[in-house]
């Protein structure tokens, strides 16, 4: 049997290279080493959406299994980039605290929640409250899949090109393929197959900060995220910006997030790294998997939006075991779910 072409390495792509391999799949990942996305993303991987106090999308049963694949992971390429984490709200008003309270009762939300601390008590004006959840030192991560790939020999460094394929019999430059994947993130557009579906950008800047605070083991959420990744050194993420794939660093991000980083703490921060990625997003936030609607063999995989880290792992396994058993995807994932406008 022919491999499958995965088109893109960045975690989608990734994991969609090792769900392959588990099953026993001959696969060839192809990236063009231009990731501004799953490179930059600060990789937390957090089972609450805090807005609503209410459980990310499919949070069970994705979490664990997002999080065995990670460890996983970590022993194939013998480093460390998982890290466990206890995510700190900090509530926005009296409603947000009993509604978390009322969530250690219920059975859905238990397995997260860590009981209140006395550090919780000293977040004025309406405290705050932990989850369990863990994240990815997203560049390691992605450097070494990729070098691993390249030693396995199965990482082609190009980019894609339109004119060497031929989508009659999924030949790639006179190689055949079973099977086509294309997980572009942001750049979904660039290539004909999927550019009607609606796959935006959505960028967002990040800051890393040195900051005078000993506390590794909880990252602190409310407007921004402040994660420890290693002592003395923070990220500060993220903005949402719907009609730019600029990847210049701006004035106004960096004064938005210290803004918002100073709702958290008075203290002062310095500044030692900026970055730019864009996600790609989807109108209903979820992800578009599937294949495509006239050409057999070629697939999306895409709109991971903000929660790539979560989703990505467990969504490979689905489609490579579709791919296997012929079954198709959950239809909430469809990629022509949306009707044209
Ligand atoms: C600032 C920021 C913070 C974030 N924080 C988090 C977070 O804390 N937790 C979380 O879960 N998610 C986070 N995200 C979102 C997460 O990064 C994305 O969901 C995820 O990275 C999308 O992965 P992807 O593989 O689909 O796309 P990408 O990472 O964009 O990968 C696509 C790959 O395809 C390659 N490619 C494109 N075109 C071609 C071509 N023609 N030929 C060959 N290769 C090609 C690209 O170079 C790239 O390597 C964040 C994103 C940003 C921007």
């Amino acid at each position: 049997m022919n491999p499958v072409l995965i088109v893109g390495g960045g975690v989608a792509g990734i994991s969609l290279a090792h769900a392959c391999a588990e099953k026993g799949v001959d696969y060839r990942i192809m990236d063009d080493g231009k990731n501004v996305c799953s490179s930059i993303a600060a990789g937390i991987v957090n089972p609450f959406s805090f807005r609503r106090t209410l459980l990310t999308w499919m949070a069970h049963p994705f979490y664990q299994e997002a999080l065995s694949f990670y460890q996983n992971n970590e022993k194939r390429m013998r480093t460390q980039h998982c890290f466990p984490i206890d995510i700190r709200r900090i509530f926005s008003s009296e409603e947000e605290k009993t509604t978390w309270e009322r969530r250690f009762n219920d059975p859905d939300f238990e397995p997260f929640m860590i009981p209140f601390d006395r550090d919780d008590e000293k977040r004025p004006p309406f405290g705050s409250g932990r989850i369990k959840g863990f994240w990815i030192d997203a560049k390691t991560f992605i450097e070494e899949n990729l070098r691993f790939f390249e030693k396995e020999g199965t990482l082609l460094k190009e980019s894609f090109s339109n004119e060497a394929f031929s989508v009659g019999d999924l030949t790639y430059k006179g190689k055949g393929f079973s099977n086509v994947v294309f997980a572009l993130g942001y750049k979904n557009k660039a290539l004909p197959w999927f550019q009607d579906l609606p796959v935006h950008s959505t960028q967002g800047e990040v800051l890393t900060v040195s900051w005078n605070n000993s506390d590794m083991s909880s990252s602190l959420h409310r407007k921004v995220y402040v994660l420890p990744i290693r002592p003395g050194y923070f990220k500060i993420g993220a903005t949402y910006m719907w009609h730019t794939e600029s990847l210049e660093p701006t004035e106004a991000a960096r004064k938005e997030l210290l803004e918002k980083f100073h709702l958290i703490s008075k203290d002062e921060v310095q500044v030692v790294k900026h970055e730019v990625g864009i996600r790609p997003t989807s109108p209903d936030r979820r992800p578009l998997i599937g294949e495509h609607q006239t050409y057999k063999g070629i697939f999306v995989f895409n709109g991971l939006g903000t929660k790539g880290y979560l989703t990505a792992p467990p969504l490979a396994q689905r489609w490579v075991q579709q791919l296997i058993s012929g079954n198709e995807m959950d239809a909430s994932t469809l990629p022509y779910r949306f009707k044209p406008s």
